[in-house]
């Protein structure tokens, strides 16, 4: 039986998404184009689509969602789109990972970030706003 290549489904995926979402024969087919080895990034192309992608972990990772693979870090592993017309050695993917805590903890609260003179507010289950949580105030 000949090996059909799934088809990618990059387009219709939202900006990030957490990496254990990601189809497994799909991370398998991306093509390697770089690293960042001091904050274990990689960047990888979609072979069906060019679409580029921030990947966090080697393949050999790989765990399905089926398993433990939903983190309950507070900075999850994480699949980021990389624009066609971005540098990515000079990326910065910090606000779409403030964006995906707010996704993925249901969004603000009515409370006030605790956090001195911040007036932003808190995240969901949380005392401090996305980007204190974010940014590990104790
Ligand atoms: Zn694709
Ligand atoms: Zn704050």
């Amino acid at each position: 039986m000949p090996t059909i290549m799934p088809l990618c489904d990059c387009q219709q995926r939202p900006m990030v998404a957490s990496f254990y979402d990601l189809p497994e024969p799909w991370v398998r087919s991306v093509r390697p184009l770089a690293t960042r080895p001091e904050r274990w990034l990689r960047l990888v192309q979609c072979p069906h689509c060019g679409q580029r992608w921030q990947l966090e972990r080697n393949d050999s990772d790989f765990m399905p969602a089926s398993t433990d693979g939903r983190s309950t870090t507070k900075v999850p592993s994480l699949a980021i789109k990389v624009p066609a017309d971005a540098d990515w050695a000079h990326f910065d993917d910090r606000p779409v990972r403030i964006a995906y805590l707010v996704q993925s903890r249901g969004g603000l609260s009515s409370e006030r970030c605790l956090w001195r003179d911040c007036t932003n507010r808190a995240l969901k289950g949380f005392a401090h706003c996305p980007e204190h949580v974010y940014d590990g105030v104790p």
